[in-house]
């Protein structure tokens, strides 16, 4: 079997038409602009061409947006004052500040001042709380984004054995909540797997759907997985540069073999990287909607 491949960048190309007429709309009929600024501390190249990236997408559809760049030696308390000035500026309706902060800013304190109505990334801990008892928030961007790419590849989730290997935060973690909720795209029986776990292949060997987190490039092979299963793979490594030089990327899974066993699996580069920024702009006009009271 050759797998099919879930394109992370045409779903992605498909929520933002979606998301452009929805701006459009909201600007025509209610006169109101969704509103994102970034805020950014330091010079990490990677870091800034996130943001560029988010900026230049929010720009694309009809997104009002602010990019701020702050020195790596800012303060904690002037980035706390400027959370707070954004926390009541009725322009803006998501607050990102990008991650990580420099080592002597608390980037817990930073996220919680986030007003959590603004708080587009997911991260603050009242969103957090709300995913995990199933009620109405902004999801973290990246987990939102397997979500929308399991579900708009049209895989069954409901009574599948989810299999997340990886237990951030930011990914592992909520991937696995979001996976067991008890709605449509949920009510999986979800194994959670770590650096801890006993028996790995074991429990990859058992999975409908395989959502790898870990960080290590090419690490589950085709003998890990189970003919049929359907692959997430949420790794972004940077292996080496071309002679051009560009980053050269590699997944947490290994593509060539995996894919001969799969139904369907995500491409890196390609799969859930283009989803989160695309998230994050849905995060923002669902916030612009929510301040208007339109939603
Ligand atoms: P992280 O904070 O480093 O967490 C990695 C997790 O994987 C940890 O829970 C760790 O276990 C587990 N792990 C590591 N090696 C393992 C192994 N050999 N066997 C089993 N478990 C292992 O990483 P992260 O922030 O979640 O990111 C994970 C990957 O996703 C990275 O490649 C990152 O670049 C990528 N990512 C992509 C996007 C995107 O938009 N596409 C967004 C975020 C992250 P322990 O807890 O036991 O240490």
């Amino acid at each position: 079997m050759t797998a099919k491949i879930i394109s992370g960048t045409e779903t992605a190309k498909a929520i933002r038409e979606e998301l452009k007429a929805e701006v459009e709309e909201l600007k025509a009929k209610h006169n109101v602009v969704p509103g994102l600024v970034t805020i950014l501390v330091g010079e990490d190249p990677a870091s800034q061409s996130y943001v560029a990236a988010k900026n230049k997408t929010a720009h694309a559809l009809g997104i009002h947006s602010e990019q701020i760049t702050l020195p790596a030696d800012t303060g904690e308390k002037e980035l706390l004052d400027l959370v707070e000035k954004y926390n009541s500026d009725p322009k803006i309706h998501g607050i990102l500040v990008q991650l990580p902060l420099p080592k002597h800013i608390d980037e817990g304190k930073v996220l919680f001042a986030i007003d959590p109505d603004k708080d587009v990334d997911g991260f603050h801990p009242v969103n957090v709380g709300k995913m995990m008892v199933g009620e109405q928030c902004f999801l973290p961007c990246t987990p939102h984004g397997v979500l929308e790419l399991i579900q708009r590849s049209g895989t069954e989730t409901s009574g599948a054995e989810v299999v997340v290997v990886g237990r951030s935060n930011i990914v592992g973690k909520p991937v696995a909540n979001l996976m067991l909720q008890k709605r449509e795209g949920g009510n999986a029986t979800v194994t959670l797997c770590h650096t801890r776990t006993k028996d790995m292949d074991f429990h990859t060997k058992r999975a409908d759907i395989l959502i790898v987190a870990a960080g290590v490039p090419n690490m589950i092979k085709a003998d890990q997985v189970k003919e049929g299963v359907v692959v997430i793979d949420v790794g972004v490594n940077r292996i080496g540069m071309s002679d051009s030089g560009k980053a050269i990327l590699a997944g947490d899974v290994d593509f060539e073999s995996v894919k001969e066993k799969a139904a369907a699996i995500t491409p890196v580069p390609g799969g859930v990287g283009p989803m989160t920024i695309t998230m994050l702009m849905k995060n923002t006009v669902q916030s612009a909607r929510q301040h208007a009271g339109l939603a």
